[in-house]
């Protein structure tokens, strides 16, 4: 098949996909995946996880960390490097998404994965509203390296058309809000589909954010990410 009919057939299934998605949800009070309520930090079999640099792994990987300039929604300079991390798993995990991607002629474009419980602590300083940061007392997925917020771009940068930029705290930013054109809910699902194949589960309340399975299994992390030269 040429591209042109290869999207079309991904569209078309996706289309459907998203619906059966849709139908299966239930009405739960909505909730971001920052302000989520996380358990305690469990003790680990893999206590001491290192997180690598994504580029080491997808060295054309596409970014974009506002949380590196101030331009996010704390207003401030969070993060030395603009470069994200995962735990190693979850870092290998996206290099199966990406490469799956680049045969449809689409790739990623990351904003976060791994944040240091320092920065969430700067962060709940500046914003202390839990329905917006999670209270670094319990922490946040983030912290641990297995959560990640992306979105997808097509082979020349450009990303595709969603529901809204990233960190819009708005009902607009749900999985599962409709009120918006045909393509961005079918670029939506093509990103959770992708995502949910290789590992990685959806939020309900931020279409940009994913948790790598297992991430319980993960301790919180204070590793500081170096500045880059
Ligand atoms: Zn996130």
């Amino acid at each position: 098949m040429n591209y042109k009919f290869r999207t079309l057939f991904w569209y078309g299934f996706l289309l459907v996909a998203s619906f059966s998605t849709l139908w299966a949800c239930s009405p739960v009070p909505a909730q971001l995946d920052t302000a989520s309520p996380e358990v305690e930090p469990t003790p680990s079999e893999k206590s001491s996880p290192q997180v690598v640099e994504l580029r080491t792994l997808i060295p054309e990987l596409l970014t974009d960390v506002r949380y590196a300039t101030a331009d996010n929604f704390t207003g401030q300079v969070l993060y030395e490097s603009d470069s994200p991390y995962l735990v190693q798993e979850a870092a290998e995990s996206l290099v199966v998404v990406q490469n799956e991607l680049k045969s449809l002629g689409l790739q990623l474009l990351v904003f976060d994965g791994y944040r240091p419980l320092g920065v969430q602590k700067k962060m709940w300083e500046v914003f202390p509203d839990n329905r917006y940061v999670a209270n670094p007392a319990n922490g946040s997925r983030h912290n641990r390296g297995c959560a990640i917020d992306l979105t997808l771009a097509d082979s020349t940068g450009k990303p595709l058309a969603m529901p809204t930029d990233y960190d819009d705290f708005t009902e607009k930013a749900h999985a599962d809000y409709m009120n918006i054109p045909v393509q961005q809910i079918v670029n939506r699902a093509l990103l959770k589909l992708v995502m949910e194949k290789h590992g990685f589960t959806g939020l309900r309340t931020e279409w940009w954010h994913f948790d790598f399975q297992g991430w319980r299994n993960y301790p919180l992390l204070d590793i500081p990410i170096p500045a880059k030269d």
